[in-house]
């Protein structure tokens, strides 16, 4: 039986989220996606202009499909919570049911079970402010949009999922170690969702029997990344000074993704697995 995934934040084929769909699908799974509601038009019009056709060959020939595409903010947990200036924004106005809740009612009634989640999504609108200078609210939405979501998606997803289910979130090396620049409580939110990490990993084993896991990911030039401001630094910085050097691809992680999806890691939760061309490892550049 092929498995069934459902993947959070992906809006266009630069990032984790795209490539870790195709290794998935490469592997056979079905994939279903919630996209950010303000990036949904121009994603799906995108992809119905052709615009993706290159990064979507598989190995077989044929092209990435994706089963169903549902509009999803995952700051917003229940109908109750979208206050009415994002309603009625034009970006918004036009979707429905894209809150957390809903956008897995949705996910219930068209696929049933699902086998994997996929959380690859984070927000911080002062990430250019260092934490000195970061307002309580931009810090919260960065919490909110970068590490809650996952704890409410686990909530809402989690009763999907089959037993032997897998669940994944990408994290970076800020939440553990001073990365300047990562800045607006991103490194906190960071910190939070690897912490978060193993207390889901307790409570949703013990729950549904799923595994849940987080990717530290190297410096990748996704849209999020260049919003922060110093990608291309960060790039440079990891090709010096990492074991391995050599520019990472995201199809790097989405197998790694694929991997701890799988059976073959079926001891494996709670984890944060780096993947970095190993530059974590680092006390000293040289
Ligand atoms: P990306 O821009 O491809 O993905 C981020 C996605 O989050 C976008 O699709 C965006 O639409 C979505 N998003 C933002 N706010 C949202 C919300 N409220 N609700 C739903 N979706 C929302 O960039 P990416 O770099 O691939 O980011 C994916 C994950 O990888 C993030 O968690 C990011 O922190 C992490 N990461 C990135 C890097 C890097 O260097 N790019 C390194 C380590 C970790």
């Amino acid at each position: 039986r092929g498995k069934k995934a459902f993947i959070a934040g992906v809006a266009d084929d630069q990032g984790f989220g795209w490539a870790i769909a195709k290794q998935l699908a490469e592997a056979g799974a079905e994939i279903s996606l919630g996209v950010w509601v303000p990036a949904l038009n121009i994603f799906e019009s995108s992809y119905r202009r052709g615009k993706f056709d290159a990064n979507r060959k598989l190995a077989n020939g044929s092209l990435l499909e994706f089963a169903h595409i549902y509009p999803m903010d995952a700051v917003f947990d229940t109908p109750e919570d979208v206050p009415p200036e994002i309603a009625e924004n034009k970006r918004y106005a036009g979707n429905e049911g894209y809150t957390v809740s809903e956008a897995a009612e949705k996910l219930a009634r068209d696929v049933g079970k699902i086998d994997i989640l996929v959380h690859s999504l984070a927000n911080g609108p002062e990430v250019q402010k260092p934490l000195l200078e970061t307002s309580r609210r931009g810090y919260l939405a960065a919490l909110s949009a970068s590490s809650y979501s996952l704890i409410s998606m686990l909530q809402r997803f989690g009763p999907l999922l089959n037993p032997g289910g897998a669940v994944i979130s990408l994290t970076y090396l800020a939440g553990a170690r001073v990365i300047p620049g990562y800045g607006g409580g991103m490194s906190s939110a960071k910190a939070a969702l690897e912490s978060d990490t193993k207390v889901l990993a307790f409570e949703a084993g013990r729950k549904w029997n799923v595994r849940v896991n987080t990717i530290s990911a190297g410096p990748l030039g996704s849209r999020a990344a260049k919003a922060i401001g110093f990608i291309d630094d960060m790039i440079k910085y990891s090709y010096e000074n990492a074991p391995i050097q050599k520019e990472l691809s995201a199809y790097e992680i989405g197998s790694v993704a694929a991997f701890l999806c799988s059976p073959l890691a079926s001891a494996v939760t709670g984890h944060v697995m780096y993947v970095d061309n190993g530059l974590n490892t680092m006390g000293l550049a040289l």
